[in-house]
């Protein structure tokens, strides 16, 4: 037997959880074909000795819709060992939408997932109007990894009620129209339909996105479409709930429409400081649902979701004249300001002024810093000191801790604000429960202001390597089969005998996150943050070899994934 590649001498976590073993992996024409002791001749070998072998990761919580148009790797999820997405989550899609109203699913995505519509205008061909249209357009761009897509609430109501998404409730007529989108979107292959009725969801205008107009009737309406085709997951980014009855009632809900539908249903669970125990409920919720016989998961992430500030990203203080007047500079002639005395007295004063005053930040634009809880991204992995800390030690202002430690590094150093999921603790807790896994990179959003591609190589790093809280086996699972077995990704997160070929192929001992670095290289010039990896010696999607050493060999063979519906599934 002859093959186009051998994996040679690794040890293989298979994503099931089971233990680990020795074997050699032989792939031809995408999928594995042995696993064992493989010889023949291969087209090419990799030596795997000393690196673990297992499939590639999933991530079940991305926003790549608008940068698989210029970005075919999906970085940065591309350097993390993923070589599959899920994109289209919180009711965010490209489609349905026409071209001509193309401004208006862009509005949904620019402050919400802080995507610039400079990029999206650059960068997009615009070649659809229905979602099946949309995922033909997925399906014929060169992509490095795979793509699975939902359909969006807030697109699915612009394009059927257009400026009126924005401010009022359907009428019969219009959710019979979404309901008719949808059913042709899932037939086409749609991996499910996404919806937000969170406040972390608004409009550049500070309107509430389209899909939060909703009534609960709508999405029961939308979800009960699904579960009459008997396909696609459901994905919510959750209602605001601030008090135990409101709470108790969207849990109620959620379970409720879960057991009606039979759909698979999914959402993100955090920690929030103000309301730090309702995350129990969520799980709670999902171990009920399964017990009644429904089908629920968690999306949790590896750590907390935090801001990452600094002069050459976003500050707290650039809303204020001051500071906004100095951040508009050159990063050069910024330093040169914060050297000046003058200068800087005024800073500190205006940033002590905003200090004193309430403000309200949306999603995942900076907060009003409390010093205890920012922490000096210094290293790729934690513990971190806070600027709390450092000011104690070292007896200054923190305001002054903060820019001294920027000055140190010509301003390129970055602070870590966490929005949620602060104790790690929790974060622990949380991804031991077994009906939650390790997703929610929101890869592809956020992209000035958060960098969690590297959610999959902290968990190897910190959790399994650092702490020894989970094994590489629990650990591997929850990035894989967890996911595949969920979104119905037939023959992959598994390394078995005639499944496709996504694997990585990782040192235990070296993998893990480098710094993360800003860039201007979106199309038209739009900033990123960047984060690549250490210890990741080759990422191999449907067979081919996509990155050596998180170098890309210019193969792209990721392909759209369509749901069970579609004629080509
Ligand atoms: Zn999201």
């Amino acid at each position: 037997m002859s093959y186009d590649l051998i994996v040679r001498g690794g040890t293989i976590v298979d994503g099931s959880g089971l233990p680990r073993y020795q074997a050699d992996v032989g792939v031809k024409g995408g999928r594995v074909t042995s696993i064992g002791k493989v010889s023949g001749p291969a087209d090419e070998v990799i030596d795997a000795e000393g690196h673990i072998v297992a499939p590639g990761f999933i991530d079940g919580h991305t926003h790549m819709d608008a940068q698989v148009f210029w970005d075919p790797l999906g970085s940065c999820s591309c350097w993390h060992g993923v070589t599959s997405v899920v994109m289209g989550n919180c009711g965010f899609s490209l489609a349905p939408c026409a071209e001509k109203d193309k401004l208006l699913v862009m509005r949904n995505l620019e402050r919400a997932e802080d995507i610039s519509p400079k990029a999206m205008e650059a960068g997009i061909k615009w070649s659809w109007a229905s979602f099946p249209e949309y995922l033909d357009a997925v399906d014929r761009l060169p992509k490095g990894i795979n793509y699975a897509a939902y359909v969006g609430h807030s697109a699915l109501r612009t394009y059927t009620m257009g400026e009126r998404a924005f401010s009022e409730e359907a009428t019969p007529k219009d959710l019979a129209a979404m309901k008719r989108e949808l059913r042709a979107a899932i037939k086409a292959g749609a991996a499910g339909f996404s919806t937000s009725r969170s406040s972390a969801h608004q409009t550049p205008d500070s309107r509430p996105v389209a899909s939060r107009l909703a009534t609960w009737d709508e999405v029961r309406a939308l979800v009960g479409v699904m579960g009459n085709l008997k396909a696609g997951v459901f994905e919510i980014a959750q209602e605001d709930a601030p008090t135990p009855e409101r709470l108790h009632n969207f849990i109620g809900r959620l379970k409720a429409l879960a057991l009606e539908s039979n759909v698979p249903t999914t959402f993100g669970v955090v920690q929030f400081r103000k309301l730090p125990h309702d995350w129990r409920a969520f799980y709670q919720c999902v171990d009920d649902t399964i017990a009644a016989g429904g089908k629920m998961l968690v999306q949790g992430t590896s750590r907390w979701i935090s801001t990452l500030l600094s002069f050459e990203s976003t500050l707290p203080f650039d809303r204020t004249p001051v500071w906004s007047d100095l951040r508009k500079r050159p990063l050069a002639e910024q330093e040169a300001a914060l050297c000046n005395p003058n200068l800087r007295r005024a800073l500190l004063e205006a940033a002590r002024e905003y200090m004193a005053q309430p403000h309200r930040s949306v999603g995942a634009e900076a907060r009003k810093p409390d010093f205890d809880s920012l922490f000096v991204l210094d290293k790729p992995l934690p513990p971190y000191r806070s600027v709390a800390q450092i000011a104690r030690e070292s007896g200054k202002d923190p305001l002054d801790v903060i820019i001294d430690l920027s000055l140190e590094k010509h301003l390129k150093q970055f602070f870590i604000q966490p929005l949620v999921n602060e104790d790690q603790d929790v974060v622990l807790s949380m991804m031991r429960h077994p009906r939650s896994v390790v997703t929610f990179s929101d890869s592809g959003a956020h992209v000035s202001q958060i960098m969690d591609s590297s959610i999959q190589t902290h968990m190897l790093g910190y959790w399994v390597r650092e702490r020894q809280a989970l094994t590489l086996e629990q650990a591997i699972r929850k990035m894989t089969y967890d996911l595949a077995s969920f979104w119905g990704l037939q023959g992959r997160g598994l390394l078995r005998e005639g499944n496709f070929a996504d694997v990585v192929i990782f040192d235990p001992e070296k993998v893990g996150p480098q710094m993360p670095t800003l860039e201007y290289d979106l199309p038209a010039g739009a900033r990123r943050l960047k984060q690549k990896s250490d210890g990741i010696k080759a990422t191999i999607v449907n067979g081919e070899v996509l990155m050596r050493n998180n170098e890309h060999t210019g193969a792209l063979p990721g392909k759209l994934l369509r749901g069970p519906l579609a004629p080509s599934a």
